[in-house]
């Protein structure tokens, strides 16, 4: 079955041609499954009936099952549990801010990268998720909140660029203009350091904010918190990302989780700045 959700708009397009379409039904398509958020074929009041039951017969539609909504008393931030049609669930987290809000999305049902200090990894990666499950998230908290999503960062379950082509399809979809419109500007994707796919992605001169999850500031403390810090050392992950600002003038965000008496002395804050010093960063 096809996953209708995934393709872009000109497979989409490709796709009702075949079926002997008119090309502009792949744009109601679009603009229902994206924009207007359908959560099945059923609620496309404007597509012919049988093309209705083309869909149904022959795709398969994915919407996520809420299966679980928490709400911190704090600030309002929900966390999501959505169940995904082969019974697996992902976390997604909902986040108010007073002029924006923004969502955290999962990119894999489990993650094989073994950072230490991380539960979505303790079973591994169970599989990929796919673009439109990774979209799914996003329309499903939309849907629910009802609140334009503003932001998107690819932070939650999985290593965003383990499952790099679903992102690349992901990041397509929802910038869309005739889908949820969200500039890449808006969107970041947070990563443990895969160096290949740094520099495979700023080939691409995305606009996105790339996230390097740090957490140490030497190869060994690093090393001793993240696997993938013996492949690839702190050296070879910075000249990574410098080229990654030199393509596409964008600037890294770093992320330092304090663990108390393993990263959090004046000497690992001293090395840290030297680390950094003189990139353009946050
Ligand atoms: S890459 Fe991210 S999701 Fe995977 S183990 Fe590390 S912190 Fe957890």
């Amino acid at each position: 079955m096809i996953d209708i959700k995934s393709l872009s708009k000109t497979e989409l397009t490709g796709f009702i041609l075949d079926k002997g379409e008119k090309k502009y039904r792949s744009e109601q398509l679009f603009s229902w499954m994206h924009s207007k958020l359908a959560r099945s074929p059923g609620e496309m009041s404007n597509i012919p009936r049988s093309l209705c039951e083309l869909l149904i017969r022959e795709t398969e539609y994915t919407a996520l099952k809420t299966v679980d909504v928490r709400t911190s008393s704090e600030d309002g931030t929900k966390k999501y549990l959505f169940g995904l049609s082969d019974g697996n669930v992902i976390e997604s987290v909902w986040m108010k801010y007073r002029d924006w809000n923004s969502v955290c999305i999962s990119s894999q049902v489990g993650c094989r990268m073994g950072c230490r200090f991380c539960a979505s990894t303790l079973d591994g990666c169970i599989r990929n998720l796919t673009p439109s499950e990774m979209l799914d998230q996003v329309y499903s908290i939309q849907r629910e909140s009802g609140e334009r999503v503003s932001n998107i960062v690819v932070m939650g379950s999985g290593e965003p660029l383990d499952n790099y082509d679903t992102l690349l399809k992901f990041l397509e979809i929802i910038s869309d203009e005739k889908g949820l419109n969200i500039g890449e500007r808006h969107i970041t994707v947070s990563t443990c350091g895969l160096v290949p796919k740094i520099r495979s992605l700023a080939e691409l001169r995305k606009q996105i904010t790339l996230a390097i999850s740090l957490h140490a500031p030497n190869d060994e403390k690093r090393q001793s918190l993240m696997p993938i810090a013996k492949k690839y050392s702190i050296a070879e992950l910075m000249d990574a990302v410098k080229y990654y600002y030199d393509r596409t003038g964008r600037r890294i965000t770093f992320e330092y989780a304090l663990a108390k008496d393993v990263n959090d002395s004046i000497e690992d804050a001293a090395e840290l700045s030297r680390l950094v010093h003189g990139l353009n960063a946050m």
